[in-house]
């Protein structure tokens, strides 16, 4: 077979520890066989990081822009510990953060479903893709523990000037206080997003709030989105036969679960947290769930939902065998090749990522997965292998499949 030919660069930002060991087997077993690669490569492994002042990720954002899609290796997010084993200049922020402020976007995750891995909920039979907004409420909040009697207000104070006040609670003893913000450019920012996805994947869009109880603040998501979708999307969606549907959030809690799936759910950003780890364990498994970061204007950042698997890299330094599950960082490769296909007009490479992706799915189904699938698979006898032999399984399936 001759190799796929490419047209625009990949953005192809490597990472650490185990997926960083994943990140070379998957190109050298999965994709160089079968594709004339083209990436700007960007080195977010966190040595590389520390020495270029973390510009490196900036770059990387920056070339996103330029290029239109990249595709993301799971990188470590620095703590305490990390500034010593590292013996880091600085505890640099979360990669994941720098790139979407720059990127100014939505993520959304969804699962990838396996016949013999059983969701929890019997009727879920089509994913559910989470959107979670991914800027302000209470990641970027204000606190005060209140340590006595006194009067708790809210003033806004205009350049001009001006005062809008409003008295929050008058304590008669101890408290506490919280205050949140969101933009209205950012809620924009995010109706855009999770619009443009539904159209992407045809599918229907779900959003939800507590209006009844804020009126001004959950109210003001369900205008906006609402207000978009009248004026922007609202006969691309009809065209498409899908749907934008606006509910209560205890409403949609309770619709989610009575539905098969098949859906993309917006969620605030605190929803989007908690609902989408509820969602992705009832699905099955951590290591089976896609991340893509959509930006209003059109870029896409591809990675895996899980973080970097820490503990298996440790054992793999000790020269153990691993058994990690790759298919989630195959899927950001997937995704990423397939949305360059469409982009560039390539067909052969979007139909290249569609046949990966079934022979991710085949092989699994075929009885053969890495220990986390073998464990909570309904399988009889499931094969397990380590970390390079289910590569290496994958691929001869792909050959098969080709
Ligand atoms: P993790 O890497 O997601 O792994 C947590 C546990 O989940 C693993 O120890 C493993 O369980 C299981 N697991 C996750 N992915 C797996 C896979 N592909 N195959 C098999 N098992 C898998 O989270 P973490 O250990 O808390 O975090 C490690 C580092 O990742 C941290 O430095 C964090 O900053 C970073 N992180 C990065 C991202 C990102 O870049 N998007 C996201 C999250 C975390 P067992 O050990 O029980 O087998
Ligand atoms: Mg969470």
């Amino acid at each position: 077979m001759e190799k796929i030919k490419m047209t625009t660069p990949l953005v192809e930002m490597d990472g650490d520890e185990m997926t960083r060991i994943l990140w070379q087997m998957i190109k050298d077993e999965l994709i160089l066989p079968y594709v004339d690669l083209k990436t700007e490569y960007y080195d977010l492994g966190l040595e590389h990081r520390n020495e270029t002042d973390d510009q490196v990720t900036v770059d990387s954002a920056n070339a996103t822009l330029k290029y239109g899609v990249a595709v993301k290796c799971a990188t470590i997010t620095p703590n305490a510990a990390r500034m010593t084993e590292y013996n880091l200049k600085e505890m640099w922020k979360s990669p994941n953060g720098t790139i979407r402020a720059i990127l100014d976007g939505t993520v959304f995750r969804a699962p990838i479903l396996i016949k013999g891995i059983v969701p929890y909920v019997n009727k879920w039979s089509k994913p559910i893709t989470i959107a979670r907004h991914a800027y302000g409420d209470v990641y970027k909040n204000t606190e005060i523990k209140v340590p006595g009697p006194g009067k708790a207000e809210l003033v806004f104070t205009g350049e001009d000037g001006t005062q809008i006040r409003e008295t929050i609670h008058n304590f008669t003893g101890a408290g506490i206080l919280q205050g949140i913000h969101n933009t209205e450019k950012s809620i924009s920012s995010f109706a855009r997003s999770c619009f443009n996805y539904a159209i992407d994947t045809k599918q229907d869009l779900w959003f939800a709030t507590k209006d009844t109880i804020s009126k001004k603040y959950d109210h003001t998501f369900k205008d906006i989105f609402q207000e978009i979708y009248d004026q922007e999307y609202a006969e691309k969606f009809k065209e498409l036969g899908i749907e934008y549907f606006y509910t209560l959030i205890d409403d949609a809690v309770a619709r989610v679960i009575r539905s098969e799936g098949g859906f993309i759910w917006a969620c605030k950003n605190y929803d989007g947290d908690v609902m989408s780890d509820m969602v992705a364990t009832a699905y099955g498994d951590l290591s089976m769930m896609t991340s893509v970061l959509v930006s209003p204007n059109g870029v896409y950042e591809y990675e895996a939902a899980h973080g970097t698997v820490q503990r298996h890299y440790y054992k793999h330094l000790k020269g153990e065998e691993t058994s990690t599950n790759g298919i989630a960082t195959i899927f950001a490769w997937t995704g990423a090749l397939k949305k360059r296909g469409e982009m560039d007009n390539i067909p052969e490479l979007t139909v290249f990522g569609e046949k990966l992706e079934r022979a991710c799915v085949k092989t699994v189904e075929d009885g053969k997965m890495t220990k986390s699938l073998a464990s909570i698979s309904t399988c009889e006898r499931p094969v397990v292998l380590n970390s390079l032999d289910f590569i290496k399984a994958i691929r001869e399936t792909l050959d098969s499949l080709l």
